[in-house]
């Protein structure tokens, strides 16, 4: 009988394995989501006895909801759904990464239990993307999500050598980041919201981690902590047909919601190139202002890939009355100045705040001039700044030199010498408002 359920095991990893490639071929068209069942096999993730339950493992209840979702998903003619595991086997971290990004899938999803060891009382959702980490709290998931690479011999081969603090891994993290982290906390903003609005469950947030199996993703991704085992509530609820249901309804609903939004970007993008475009849906109506995102206000001068930034990109920066304050994208469009919102505060700006600005308006009062740089020591002749333009002037203020350049009524002249000069490789430029 072994030996024949053997052979049968066989036959259907050939025929999963043919699928795989299959599939493959086909992937570009659809919206492709890699769905990841945490943990597995001999890796049990996350554990707690309770006595009407008997044990709880993580990787069941991850095992349970990814079907679970699933099959919610397939029900969608233009989704494909792939899976890194569909029973209780454990695949490598790199076989999950590997196939998502052979697949080339849009999204990518990893599911998750917490466990706070004996600790009963800490529960609530969280929902992790790549990114610098934020603070030593989320240390004990990042130790707990990567020790499972040390249960496989191949996985011990591929991350031995990574070393999150070596200038290297730094490099491929940044751009990491700046090309998904966005979409990633979008769409993990919709899975907290939808647990919180849906569910009544308590959200941890969305937070920026450095997991290994994000990390080597080439495409948005996240991981969903989708609550604590070691909570007795929690446990319950996750063990539950009734919970599983409601938690794979929750992250299906924000699927649809994210696969929305990109489609519609999409689209829009495409109308830019395409003379004779059709568009199918009525188009959004621009707003009167322009709408950037607050994030902060600081005494503080820091450069845009400064971590204090999160690793967000579209940043602008315009100081007034010694005060920098940080925007985070511009738009003319409701929806996207929503998202926008939404984003920056997945990024861990709680107080983000979308600003409007009037198109074209020309100041009253004072003007618009470029803070090129501001140095503790006096910029000298072979100065690089200095060589390139005419016209710079210096300012000493509390023992430090400011370099600005330019005299504009309108913050949009403001912003297009901006950009030549950043062409010319002058970066970090700020807006300062004069009055
Ligand atoms: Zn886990």
């Amino acid at each position: 009988m072994n030996i024949l359920k053997g052979i049968f095991n066989l036959k259907k990893i050939f025929t999963l394995v043919l699928c795989i490639i299959f599939i493959g071929l086909n992937a570009q068209k659809k919206f492709t989501i890699v769905l990841d069942a945490g943990h597995g096999g001999k890796d049990t993730g996350t554990k707690t006895y309770y006595s009407d339950l008997g044990m709880v493992n993580e990787k069941d209840v991850t095992l349970a909801v990814t079907l679970k979702l699933g099959k919610l998903l397939e029900q969608n003619k233009d989704i494909k759904v792939i899976y890194t595991r569909t029973a209780d086997v454990y695949p490598t971290l790199g076989d999950r990464t590997d196939l998502a990004n052979r697949v080339k899938a849009s999204l990518f999803i990893s599911l998750h239990c917490n466990g706070a060891g004996a600790r009963k009382a800490p529960y609530g959702t969280e929902t992790f993307v790549q990114g610098p980490d934020q603070n030593d709290t989320n240390l004990e998931v990042a130790k707990r999500e990567n020790d499972v690479i040390y249960l496989d011999s191949e996985d011990r081969k591929k991350f031995s050598s990574y070393d999150p603090k070596s200038p290297e891994s730094l490099i491929a993290l940044k751009l990491q980041q700046s090309k998904y982290l966005e979409a990633s906390l979008l769409f993990g903003s919709y899975v907290e919201d939808n647990f919180v609005n849906n569910d009544h469950r308590l959200s941890r947030g969305v937070k920026q981690k450095n997991l290994h199996v994000l990390r080597l993703n080439a495409m948005p991704s996240v991981l969903i902590e989708m609550g604590f085992i070691s909570n007795p509530t929690e446990a319950h609820y996750l063990a539950s047909e009734n919970g599983q249901n409601e938690i794979a309804k929750s992250i299906y609903e924000a699927i649809i919601k994210y696969k929305n939004v990109v489609e519609k970007k999409e689209t829009r993008n495409s109308s830019f190139n395409s003379a004779n475009n059709t568009p199918t849906k009525p188009k959004e109506q621009p707003l009167k202002n322009d709408y950037r995102v607050l994030l902060m206000s600081t005494p503080e001068r820091f450069n845009t890939n400064d971590v204090a930034l999160k690793g967000l990109n579209y940043i602008f920066v315009m100081k007034e009355n010694d005060l920098y304050k940080y925007y985070y994208g511009t738009t003319n469009l409701a929806s996207i100045r929503d998202n926008n919102v939404k984003t920056a505060k997945g990024a861990g700006f709680r107080n983000a705040v979308a600003i409007g600005f009037m198109p074209n308006q020309s100041l009253a009062n004072g003007y618009y001039t470029l803070e090129l740089i501001v140095t503790e020591k006096k910029l000298g002749s072979d100065s690089f700044i200095l060589n390139l333009l005419n016209g710079v002037k210096r300012t000493k203020k509390h023992g430090k030199f400011y370099y600005t350049y330019g005299n504009f009524k309108k913050i949009e002249d403001a912003i297009d010498t901006m950009k030549t000069l950043s062409k010319k490789g002058i970066n970090n430029i700020v807006i300062e408002k004069v009055e």
